[in-house]
């Protein structure tokens, strides 16, 4: 028997788990009061496990070179369009000075995968470097594609914590149609398993509202990623790419649509897992200069501010209307807390912000 949204709710807050049937109730949601109560239950619980508190993630762009061929993604290796480029080593530590003086308590590199030798020992001496110009207080989060367990051992090594890598979707078939033929989702799981391994806290997730992605395949999503057991997840809604097969896709994208089952999947992923930290991603903002505002309410606990140099943000376009483009980073720092006080949370500053999650399956 399907229950009632508020009974469903009910139970999320009782610490019950929830199940398929119940999350396609809550992504279907249409009626306003009900959409509200939803918000309202993932927000209690984000209160209750993981505080009012935002934290800070600087982000820093360092390479849109991709060896990958991923067919949604604005920087792959067939779009001609796209003018690549990489930061220098200097590049990057100014980057990461900035974010450091500014007490963020983490920093991201994100890039195109490349599997190298050369790339890898790039960031190694990076990470060395970055450790050593911040005194080791600045949290490293790496987000660089799928790589070899042994790359992933020498960069946990140099003093890398953290690793994001999505699964994109979790169902192996659809993985397919989204990506070329040597492109494994297999592969992809399988690194997820090695980065636990080699001890790193592990962040995973979906895109949300592919061509044919039904409500039952979002919460499948859910409730995979929930027992991979994972300690930070970033999902956010699929927006096409003029440069891709999907730009015809562009003419009649549900902007409000997209943005609506965004945080619906945002507060369903606060209600199974409620002490992960949860990240309101910056493809929420493309959708609406509010959207990662929204997903705080919506139960989410992370932003990741960009802290590239601006000169570079243009060439970094996963997806069509990455917002902030023209912003440096002290103008998006500055916005964003202003609207992060009028909800009435405060920001970790000067905190790593490992989630209760990883806290309690490591403890100590
Ligand atoms: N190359 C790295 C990280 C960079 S891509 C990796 O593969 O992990 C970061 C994320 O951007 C991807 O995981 C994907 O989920 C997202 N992304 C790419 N194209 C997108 C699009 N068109 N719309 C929304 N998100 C997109």
């Amino acid at each position: 028997m399907i229950h009632s949204v508020p009974d469903i709710l009910n139970q999320a807050l009782l610490g019950q788990s929830l199940g398929q049937k119940e999350l396609i109730r809550l992504l279907d949601i249409q009626v306003e009061s009900e959409r509200q109560a939803l918000f309202q239950a993932a927000y209690k619980l984000k209160s209750k496990h993981v505080g009012r508190v935002v934290y800070f993630r600087g982000l820093v762009e360092i390479s849109n070179i991709c060896q990958k061929d991923c067919t949604y993604c604005g920087i792959r290796r067939s779009n001609s369009r796209v003018k690549r480029f990489r930061l220098s080593e200097d590049e990057i530590i100014q980057a990461a000075c900035w974010a450091h003086r500014n007490r963020y308590g983490s920093l991201v590199l994100q890039g195109g995968e490349v599997q190298s030798e050369a790339q890898t020992a790039f960031i190694e001496e990076i990470l060395n470097r970055l450790h050593a110009a911040t005194d080791g207080e600045l949290a490293v989060t790496l987000s660089l594609g799928e790589q070899p367990r042994d790359v992933l051992r020498r960069w946990r090594r140099a003093g890398a914590q953290r690793y994001l890598l999505r699964l994109e979707t979790t169902r192996e078939d659809f993985y397919q149609r989204f990506h070329p033929e040597d492109h494994l989702w297999q592969t992809r799981l399988s690194c997820l398993e090695d980065l636990r391994q080699e001890d790193y806290q592990v962040g995973t997730g979906v895109m949300i509202g592919l061509p044919g992605q039904t409500r039952a395949d979002l919460a499948d999503d859910l409730l995979f990623i929930k027992n991979l057991d994972v300690d930070m997840i970033g999902m956010g809604p699929f927006i096409p790419h003029r440069d891709t097969p999907f730009a015809s896709y562009l003419a009649d994208f549900d902007k409000p649509g997209s943005l609506d089952l965004g945080l619906k999947m945002l507060a369903c992923a606060r209600l199974l897992l409620p002490d992960a930290n949860l990240a309101a991603t910056t493809a929420l903002q493309a959708l609406d200069g509010l959207g990662r505002e929204m997903g705080l309410k919506a139960g989410a606990n992370i932003i990741m501010p960009n802290v590239t140099d601006s000169e570079y943000r243009h060439q970094y376009q996963l997806y069509e209307g990455k917002p902030s483009l023209d912003e440096n980073s002290e103008q998006c720092r500055q916005s964003l807390q202003c609207t992060i006080h009028r909800i009435g949370e405060t920001i970790g500053y000067g905190k790593w912000g490992n989630s209760p999650h990883y806290l309690g399956r490591c403890p100590g």
